[in-house]
């Protein structure tokens, strides 16, 4: 089955692995900007990330029939730096324009600081003012219900905010309904040891019914598994559910959401 992995970092990840991407069936991803596993020390390192996001990756894509797509921001881990993230945030301008970005992302709150959130406001008055799409991370375990609710708190607070162009990720079962229910799309990501497990993840579809819900592998340099994607599929299938309604997740909600930024142009497979 053809599907898109809306939430994966190819930079961390092996040539090898487009080519096994590309045969199982992913014909497009997104690739949010993220921490490189280390602060950066100057904006022109964000720079040079910029444009392995906007060029590198995409011709690597390429050679596997695969269409890259991104997003940019400095990440929230990086955020207790406010005076480099101001930086940072006003130099992403000049990438707006690169035929493969999609929005801004992925902000959001790690820790939940005080300095996260002002750098998080500073991002979406950033997408507000240039008509960009949202891609939001969640927090990790314990820090994840409450962080989850304040983001949702910040976003709902400003009423310039179209709730259906933003994407909240990381979503679990204690934090589904609330993003759902306000309006916003949610992705799960399916992660080996922390978040999400294919088998949770269909529970959630069979809960919420797969509107506005999207899955993706988050594969990076951490413990991931960039083919988790075919393994909710597998796992969809196992449990006797129609193939429209996995596609619905894994092609068309990406499709659907994506579709809101103009530089989604996707040609499907014919
Ligand atoms: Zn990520």
């Amino acid at each position: 089955m053809d599907y898109i992995d809306p939430h994966i970092h190819m930079v961390s990840r092996t040539t090898d692995d487009y080519a096994t991407l590309s045969r199982m069936g992913c014909v497009a991803m997104s690739e949010p900007a993220f921490w490189a596993g280390y602060d950066r020390g100057s904006v022109d390192g964000f720079r040079d990330y910029f444009r392995q996001l906007t060029e590198t990756e995409p011709a690597r894509a390429a050679q596997f029939g695969i269409q890259h797509f991104t997003w940019l921001c400095i990440n929230a881990k990086e955020a207790e730096n406010v005076s480099l993230s101001r930086e940072v945030i006003a130099m992403i301008p000049e990438f707006l324009d690169r035929p493969n970005v999609l929005g801004i992302g992925e902000i959001g709150l790690n820790k939940n600081t005080k300095n996260e959130a002002t750098v998080f406001l500073e991002h979406v008055d950033l997408a507000v003012q240039h008509d960009q799409s949202i891609l939001i991370h969640t927090p990790h375990l314990e820090d994840k219900f409450q962080g989850t609710k304040m983001i949702l708190d910040m976003l709902c607070d400003d009423q310039r905010i179209d709730r259906g162009r933003v994407l909240v990720d990381h979503v679990e079962e204690h934090t589904i309904s609330e993003v759902l229910d306000r309006g916003f799309w949610a992705g799960m990501t399916l992660y080996p040891v922390t978040k999400c497990t294919p088998e949770r993840a269909a529970d959630m579809v069979e809960r919420t019914g797969g509107e506005r819900l999207l899955v993706n592998s988050a594969g990076d340099w951490g413990p991931s598994k960039p083919t988790a994607v075919p393994d909710f599929i597998f796992e969809m299938r196992r449990r006797g559910h129609s193939e429209a309604l996995i596609r619905k997740v894994v092609y068309e909600n990406p499709v659907a959401f994506f579709s809101q930024s103009k530089h989604f142009q996707f040609a499907p497979r014919s």
